[in-house]
């Protein structure tokens, strides 16, 4: 149940197994969930929902892009380098990690301006966290490092500002992508755009093997007999299991706690994306991705002749009900400050991801269920993923561990 990433994962798994029967069954009319792309009238163009950054140390976005063929889709930047802008001040740097030992002895390493000092001390503080800290208090210090590396990391990462957002998935996440060096921290974007690399490929492989997801089909209930899952239930449809029959749902929190009784996170913040079709001459003058500083804008990523900005933690950084026209002009006018432009948008447009990830507090990520609730039915999902944030990573490890969970 549920056609985002992490139950086309799970089917993708089981549907290699001989002899298992898949059925996929999801609520809407598309697959993809949070991962989707889309014909924008308004640019003219398709775009992603939102801007989507992986790294090269996500070794599942890797191995799920080869299962259905699509790793000559990723772009990966040739070396672990962002560049940045601070808004503000006009400060330009980039953070760029080597590759090697070689790479960092020829001066390979580059930080922020202010920050080589505390980073250290800093980062392993964040590691040291435990469950109830949030970023904030596991780094006190408030200096450039903080505003320049903790901040954003935190809002990047966990949607979340660093004084609510809990510090072990980013530690986590440090730790499978920046702490391994560069090899493991170049960034991966998807040029083609999320649907073509993720989703209508792996609908495509599922096809081949006779499987087709049942659209606007929404679980609706369960039934349990025993420590057994006994029948799902579609409106009026109920359908029992027999025997060798398991069930595995890949679904957001708040579906499931509609499902089963048992703890789940609340709503977290919502994500901003603002679109911008340019002249393709002005797009050309910025790099593919740039973070930027003092700003409401975070991330401006380009993508041919379209200019997508990246709000996350909406709530926290732009206020609970940003007026639509306002925040496209202020955003529009960081851009082409960045842009160094005077000319508007061709075109705009804004899509405001409501909860795009759940509650990422402490306390949110303790009302996580157990991912085994019943003999046969596992739960996948991005926040089932523990200790990792909500991402695309997540939900495809999370996928494939329900799909294992049930084998034999
Ligand atoms: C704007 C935005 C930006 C993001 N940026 C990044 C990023 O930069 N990097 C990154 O790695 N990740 C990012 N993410 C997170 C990433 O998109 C998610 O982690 C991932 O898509 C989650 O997949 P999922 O399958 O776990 O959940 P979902 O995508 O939510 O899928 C759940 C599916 O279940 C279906 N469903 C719900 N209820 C029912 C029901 N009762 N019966 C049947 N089906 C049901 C839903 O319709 C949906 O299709 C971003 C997310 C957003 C929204």
């Amino acid at each position: 149940m549920g056609a985002g990433l992490a139950g086309l994962a799970a089917a993708l798994h089981l549907s290699e197994r001989p002899g298992t029967e898949v059925v996929l069954h999801e609520a809407t009319a598309r697959a993809g969930g949070r991962c989707w792309s889309f014909h924008d009238s308004a640019l003219d163009r398709v775009i992603d929902n939102g801007n989507h950054l992986v790294l090269s140390g996500n070794a599942e976005v890797l191995d799920h892009c080869r299962r259905i063929g699509t790793s000559g889709l990723l772009a990966i930047a040739p070396r672990a380098e962002l560049p940045f802008l601070d808004l503000e001040t006009g400060a330009r740097w980039s953070l760029r990690l080597p590759a090697s030992l070689g790479e960092l002895l020829r001066g390979g390493l580059r930080l922020p301006p202010g920050t080589p000092l505390s980073l250290g001390p800093d980062a392993a503080r964040l590691m040291r966290a435990g469950p109830d800290a949030t970023v904030a208090q596991a780094i006190p210090g408030r200096g450039p490092a903080w505003t320049r590396i903790w901040e954003p990391l935190s809002l990047a990462v966990l949607n979340a500002p660093p004084d609510h957002a809990a510090a072990a998935p980013l530690a986590e996440v440090l730790r499978r992508t920046v702490l391994r060096g560069g090899t493991a921290s170049r960034p991966v974007t998807m040029p083609r755009g999320l649907g073509p690399t993720l989703v209508d490929p792996a609908l495509a492989r599922l096809a081949e093997r006779g499987i087709r997801p049942n659209y606007r089909r929404p679980l609706t209930g369960l039934a349990q007999k025993g420590d057994r899952l006994h029948a799902l239930r579609f409106g009026t449809e109920e359908i029992t299991l027999g025997p060798g029959d398991a069930a595995i749902l890949a679904l957001p929190p708040d579906a499931l706690g509609r499902l089963l009784d048992g703890p789940v996170p609340g709503p977290g913040q919502s994500i901003l994306n603002a679109h911008f079709r340019v002249p393709p001459a002005l797009a050309e003058r910025l790099p593919p991705i740039l973070g930027l500083i003092s700003s409401l804008s975070h991330w401006l990523f380009r993508r041919d002749d379209v200019l997508s900005v990246t709000v996350s933690a909406a709530e926290s950084c732009a206020g609970p009900r940003p007026d639509r026209d306002a925040t496209l002009e202020r955003i529009w006018r960081e851009v082409a400050r960045a842009a160094g432009t005077d000319a508007p948008p061709l075109a705009a447009r804004l899509i405001r991801a409501r909860a795009a990830t759940a509650d990422a507090s402490p306390a949110g990520r303790r009302a996580r269920p157990s991912t085994r609730p019943m003999a046969n039915l596992a739960l996948a999902g991005d926040w089932l993923a523990a200790p990792l944030p909500e991402t695309i990573e997540a939900a495809l490890i999370s996928g494939r561990a329900a799909a294992e969970a049930l084998d034999g």
